[in-house]
């Protein structure tokens, strides 16, 4: 599985914990009231994350998620979409939005730029592999 912009050890991570997600009974259960959107558990945090569908095979998870905050997919997300089979439309719409402010979002969780108001909002080729 690759994922442009993603380690292919943190995409084989997230892999590895949505597929203890899905494979659990009890970690994913419709959230009250939605038909779209479902209750994660989750292994950090006290509260289980929210993960909803959105259009296109596309799905979101909360701001409590670091992992999906800084890489726009992560496991909750993953098995989600894995449950009502349709984990290939999400991983393809998240390979199509390569760049999509992704890194940026990972710099402010990790560590604040000091550099802010550089030019240029081109994401840091970091693991650049030769295409
Ligand atoms: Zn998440």
């Amino acid at each position: 599985m690759q994922i442009p912009g993603i380690p292919e050890a943190t995409v084989q991570r997230i892999w590895s914990k949505a597929a203890a997600i899905v494979s659990k009974p009890d970690a994913i259960v419709n959230a009250p009231g939605s038909n779209d959107s479902m209750l994660v558990e989750s292994k950090t945090g006290k509260r289980p994350h929210l993960v909803t569908k959105e259009s296109a095979g596309r799905f979101t998870c909360d701001d409590g998620c670091k992992m999906w905050l800084s890489t726009r997919i992560c496991s909750h997300t993953v098995a989600v979409a894995d449950s009502i089979n349709l984990l290939p439309s999400f991983v393809d719409w998240r390979k199509k939005c390569k760049g999509a402010s992704v890194s940026l979002a990972g710099m402010v969780l990790s560590d604040t730029p000091k550099g802010a108001g550089r030019k240029g909002g081109k994401p840091t080729k970091k693991y650049g592999k030769s295409a």
